[in-house]
């Protein structure tokens, strides 16, 4: 008889994990760790799991992302098909998009969660582990890098995005849309995606450098620079408005920090569409914010960059290597 394929799946929390109370309200961390993981399997499939962490998801720690990258990597190394991480929904998109920045395996890692608690009415943690588990024994899914499965729908981690705080519909990708649908042995892909931008492999650094996001909008000259310590900084994100543009009396600012060498990366707050490099030359512009030594964040919301910005950081890449890397997620 053929050994039954085996799927590892590595539980951080969320509300996947969580119980509300008996009047359907405050939801929290559930005794069980696991209480969110009993979910039919097929019977040719072995499902095996070890909880790292019982958290909401803003309180993952890099160290803790660096633990599951190991973890998985152990397992496929073991025999393992792909790999789930059960993951609160708030920040998934970040873990995601952190993790496929070092899983340079073959085998799919493969995120999910939940929007309603283990114990409420139509619970979607287990269908979501169902697809997830799918999903991470997918052939189609192979080579695609990190994965977030939700009601579903398969998401590339660079792409997906949080787009509903209380729906089961709650992700999206930008701008193409899911890159498959769940099915019972394979994915339906709907598109092949193109190459994966900025794999660094290795380990994931215990501890991210300091790189705040600065959200600047009308009236805001980023006044609040001016109070820092020399090195508080060790880069910055500005979430800007339209194509990637602050009020011009900023950008001096932001041009004092790349020239003492700190870098800056401007992202916009708009859903859709990103920055540019080239549309507008007026002060506060792309053009001008580029010529102030800034870098466009391209496609990756504010919250990406950031994580794009640490990681590259932290890995000691220089102004030109993290332009290169940010060039990769430009329209
Ligand atoms: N609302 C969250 C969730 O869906 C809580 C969290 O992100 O941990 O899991």
């Amino acid at each position: 008889m053929r050994a039954p394929a085996r799927v590892h799946v590595l539980s951080l929390g969320g509300t996947i994990s969580m119980a509300q109370d008996a009047t359907g309200l405050r939801a929290a961390p559930a005794d069980a760790p696991d209480a969110g993981l009993v979910s039919p399997v097929p019977e040719d499939v072995e499902v095996t799991h070890v909880p790292v962490a019982n958290v909401g998801s803003p309180s993952v720690r890099p160290a803790q992302l660096a633990e599951v990258l190991e973890r998985a990597r152990d397992a496929v190394a073991g025999g393992a098909a792909g790999v789930v991480v059960t993951h609160g929904t708030d920040t998934l998109e970040e873990s995601a998009f952190l993790l496929n920045r070092y899983w340079d395996l073959e085998a799919p890692l493969v995120l999910t969660g939940a929007m309603r608690p283990a114990n409420a009415p139509g619970a979607d943690g287990p269908a979501n582990l169902r697809d997830a588990v799918r999903t991470a024994l997918a052939p189609s899914a192979r080579g695609l890098g990190v994965l977030a499965v939700f009601d579903s729908l398969v998401h590339l981690a660079d792409r997906v995005t949080k787009v509903s705080s209380r729906s089961v519909d709650a992700f999206a990708s930008e701008p193409s849309g899911p890159v498959a649908l769940v099915g019972e042995r394979d994915l339906r892909l709907v598109y092949r995606p193109t190459d994966r931008s900025a794999l660094l492999g290795g380990a994931l650094p215990d501890r991210l450098p300091r790189v705040p996001v600065l959200a600047l909008g009308l009236g805001d000259d980023a006044e609040l620079l001016d109070a820092l310590a020399p090195d508080a900084l060790e880069g910055l994100v500005v979430e800007g408005v339209g194509m990637g543009h602050v009020p011009e009396r900023a950008v001096g600012r932001l041009r004092a920090l790349t020239a003492r060498g700190v870098p800056v990366v401007v992202a916009t707050r708009v859903p859709s569409g990103g920055t540019s490099l080239n549309h507008y030359d007026y002060p506060g512009s792309e053009v001008d914010l580029i010529r102030a030594g800034c870098v466009m964040a391209g496609a990756l919301t504010p919250h990406s960059a950031r994580l794009l910005l640490q990681a590259l950081v932290a890995d000691g890449a220089d102004a030109d290597r993290i332009s290169r890397e940010f060039e990769a997620f430009g329209y």
